[in-house]
């Protein structure tokens, strides 16, 4: 699958994809499905569905069959988590871009590091398909954004730092959030 996914090609992917069963469809995908076949004039904006694991903290997109395994044993469990919206394919978003949906274990996890970090799937992240999501951090408190979410140093994902557990980490024990700054995610119902 290419690094550099052409959404034409993608939609094709993902139709085959459904037919077979056996890939799942990127956030990109299902954007893209969800709007008119001629969709490359359309700007992306924001997409929903993203969800707090309430086993290992990160957030991770709830809209594919498969939750994804959690470095926490199983699959992940959102029950409790809100609806997080995130700005996708925005060059004009302020905020810092290069956060990318893993297609294996549908966290969210930054790719600017020279690792893209361990999955809970084994081996790397891979971000084929991804859209590339701006996150704010480090700015004062917004209505309607929940703030103390981490980037960890060890598996390079976005986790969730204000609960009394900091979550199990794919690199092993639980994720290390020095170095990040402060990300505020929009929250919805
Ligand atoms: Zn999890
Ligand atoms: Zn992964
Ligand atoms: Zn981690």
């Amino acid at each position: 699958m290419s690094a550099s996914p052409n959404r034409r090609r993608f939609l094709v992917g993902a139709a085959a994809a459904a037919v077979t069963g056996l890939t799942l469809g990127s956030p990109a995908d299902r954007k893209a499905m969800a709007a008119t076949p001629a969709s490359s004039s359309s700007p992306a904006a924001t997409q929903g569905n993203w969800r707090w694991c309430n086993k290992c903290q990160c957030l991770a997109f709830a809209g594919n069959l498969s939750l994804g395994p959690c470095a926490a044993g199983g699959t992940h469990d959102h029950g409790g988590s809100g609806n997080y919206v995130l700005t996708q394919d925005d060059p004009s978003a302020p905020g810092q871009p290069n956060w990318r949906w893993c297609n294996k274990c549908q966290e969210l996890a930054f790719a600017g590091k020279p690792s893209l970090g361990p999955c809970p799937a084994g081996g790397s992240h891979n971000h084929a398909g991804s859209g590339n999501y701006t996150l704010v951090a480090n700015v004062p408190p917004q209505p309607g954004y929940q703030a103390n979410w981490r980037w960890c140093n060890k598996c390079q994902a976005l986790a969730f730092s204000g609960s009394y557990s900091l979550g199990a980490c794919a690199a092993g024990g639980s994720h290390n959030h020095a170095g990040s700054g402060n990300y505020q995610l929009r929250l919805t119902a």
